[in-house]
């Protein structure tokens, strides 16, 4: 193994994702430096083998690459402020959930103080880690990606996708659109047959194999949205926007709160009056976006 895969390694953060990112890289064989707010949460770390450190200068101190993944990226800053000048020089590796704005920004807060900034977005669930479906986006500063990739992939998959250090926050977010939209009409669908006594986990049975083959039809709409050809011979504007009353109302009959989908109703029928009828749905990601 090169020496470069067991360089030292500290982790600011050991909430459920930053613990299993520090366990991913003991496991790989790195020696880990670690802090959090609450020290009892190093407890399980140590005892693999991580050093306990008191503070988060200590840590970044103890190591070039430091990998953070708070709550928040305010929470990110704060820490970060504390730092004084243990930072220069070093690699900082931001997983925490955050905009792209927030990314930039924070990448100028370390060119400032002479570390390479690395954001990233982990497509994963803390026991995902190191398994064969985690992954990790990351953009910013190339050179340190590259001099860190082989002890990055201790996560899972190592996606570059950029030196806007913005990029992997707005991966990260738009996958997860699509996860929260997909949660959303499950949950509702899931509301639905509730009112009439149906076992929620038995129709789920239907309903992933539903999802699945609806979610084949993506490319063609990506296609649609890429080229602004977006007439349909599949399922029009106009169907669905006469038929989506029919949801409205059925919630409604059967007490369940319509709030999340009449939105939808509404953006359909926009789509009607501005002359889409004949579009495909694909439209409606032309339609959404704001004027800057
Ligand atoms: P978590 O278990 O709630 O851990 C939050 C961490 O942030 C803890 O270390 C906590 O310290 C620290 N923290 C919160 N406020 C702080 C403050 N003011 N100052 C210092 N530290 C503070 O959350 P998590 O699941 O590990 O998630 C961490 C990040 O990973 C989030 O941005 C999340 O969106 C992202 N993420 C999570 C998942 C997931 O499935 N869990 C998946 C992808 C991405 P204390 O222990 O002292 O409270």
């Amino acid at each position: 193994m090169p020496a470069s895969t067991h360089s030292p390694v500290s982790v600011l953060g050991l909430g459920m994702m930053g613990s299993a990112l520090a366990a991913a890289l003991l496991k790989a064989g790195h020696p880990v430096t670690v802090w959090n707010r609450s020290p009892a949460k190093s407890g399980p770390l140590v005892a693999q083998g991580a050093h306990p450190a008191a503070a988060p200068a200590d840590a970044v101190t103890a190591s070039p690459l430091v990998i953070v993944c708070l709550l928040t990226n305010d929470t990110v800053q704060e820490v970060l402020d504390s730092l004084g000048d243990t930072v220069a020089g070093k690699t900082l590796v931001n997983l925490t959930n955050g905009t792209p704005a927030q990314a930039r920004r924070l990448s100028e807060w370390a060119a400032g103080r002479g570390a390479a900034y690395i954001d990233g977005g982990i497509m994963a669930v803390p026991q995902m880690i190191s398994g064969p479906d985690a992954y990790v986006f990351y953009s910013g500063d190339k050179d340190a990606y590259e001099a860190h990739r082989t002890t990055l992939a201790a996560f899972g998959g190592t996606k570059w996708v950029g030196t806007d250090p913005g990029r992997a926050a707005l991966y990260d977010l738009a996958l997860l659109t699509g996860m929260y939209g997909m949660a959303l009409g499950v949950l509702q669908a899931f509301a639905l047959v509730r009112t009439e006594n149906i076992s929620a986990e038995e129709f789920s049975e239907l309903l992933v194999p539903w999802i699945g083959a609806m979610l084949t039809g993506a490319p063609e709409w990506g296609r649609a949205i890429d080229t602004g050809r977006h007439l349909t011979d599949v399922s029009s504007i106009a169907v669905n926007q006469a038929a989506f009353p029919n949801f409205l109302t059925t919630f409604r009959d059967q007490g369940v709160s319509p709030e999340l989908f009449e939105p939808f109703q509404t953006i359909l029928d926009r789509a009607f009056a501005e002359g889409h009828a004949a579009d495909g749905l694909s439209r409606l990601a032309d339609l959404l976006a704001l004027k800057r």
